[in-house]
């Protein structure tokens, strides 16, 4: 086997992709670094130890996890510059997307240290490569916010892009997700990536209605990636304040503190002063 140049032997960091469930998706190339390395660096190193002991892989390990990740990247960076070769993975899929590892990473830069990516396994190019999308270009946003408002806030930031949106979610959490972006959104097409790689891989083209239909029928289980589609652009009819918030009070699944906040930003004047009339013409919805 030809091994390529840019492989150091020794002080650089690699960054490894493994699997997001079907093991036979490592690489060759992750494969030997992760048994020539000195030490791997590991989210969950109990998690990993799994993957390495399926493999025969005996390499050191060392927790690098999220809430450390600031504190044990200056040890780490420290031991490649005494001529260590570290391999940082993560759970699964690919360091740093939605994963920790972009601190040790950009330390790495900041200190001089080679950092040699491998490509591999990431659900969102997984996800997209399944999702028949044949236009240029998607916008990655990962996990939305845990927070109900901060995630509709999102949500409708979102609104207007001319990209699909590949999120991240949890089974726990897709249903009220797919609620919250029904009633944001109001129906749009949507891919839905279920268990990716995995025995009950489960991909779908469909519709917010019909997928969060789906979710509601029985209890979810496993790993998601929605991709939502842009919108069809229905043209926004009225000129003045008042007609504009009619349009979206009667058009459009906005509440009306959304409607204010929408044309707020859309037309560079003040929320409360929208917000107001908003109040007075919602009184008349018909
Ligand atoms: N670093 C990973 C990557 O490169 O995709 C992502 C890690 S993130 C903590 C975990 C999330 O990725 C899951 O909640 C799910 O949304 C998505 N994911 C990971 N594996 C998946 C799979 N097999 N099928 C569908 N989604 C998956």
């Amino acid at each position: 086997m030809i091994k390529p140049t840019t492989d150091n032997e020794q002080g650089c960091l690699y960054i490894v992709p493994t699997p997001i469930g079907n093991l036979e998706d490592i690489t060759l190339r992750a494969l030997r670094i992760l048994k020539e390395v000195d030490l791997i660096a590991a989210e969950d190193t109990r998690h990993s130890k799994r993957l390495l002991n399926h493999f025969e892989i005996e390499t050191p390990l060392i927790s690098y996890y999220r809430e450390k990740e600031a504190e044990k990247s200056v040890y780490l960076i420290k031991l490649i510059k005494e001529g260590k070769s570290i391999a940082l993975i993560s759970d699964a899929g690919t360091p740093g997307i939605s994963d920790p590892g972009a601190i040790l990473v950009l330390r790495a830069h900041k200190e001089g240290v080679t950092v040699i990516p491998l490509p591999g396994p990431s659900a969102v190019t997984t996800a997209m490569s399944a999702s028949g999308y044949s236009g240029n270009g998607f916008l990655f946003i990962g996990f939305s916010p845990s927070k109900k408002g901060q995630r509709q806030k999102l949500l409708l930031s979102l609104a207007d892009s001319q990209y699909p949106v590949v999120f991240y979610e949890s089974p726990r959490r897709v249903e009220a997700f797919l609620q919250e972006a029904l009633a944001v959104y109001g129906e749009r097409q949507v891919f839905w990536a279920r268990e990716i790689t995995k025995s009950f891989e489960d991909l779908e083209v469909g519709t917010l209605t019909g997928l969060l239909q789906k979710a509601q029928a029985k209890q979810m289980r496993g790993e998601f990636v929605l991709i939502i589609y842009p919108g069809e652009k229905e043209k926004v009819q009225g000129e003045t304040v008042e007609e504009l918030i009619c349009w979206y009070r009667d058009n459009s699944e906005l509440s009306l503190k959304d409607v204010s906040k929408k044309l707020a930003t859309d037309l560079g004047i003040s929320k409360s002063v929208v917000y107001q009339q908003a109040l007075t013409l919602w009184k008349d919805k018909p």
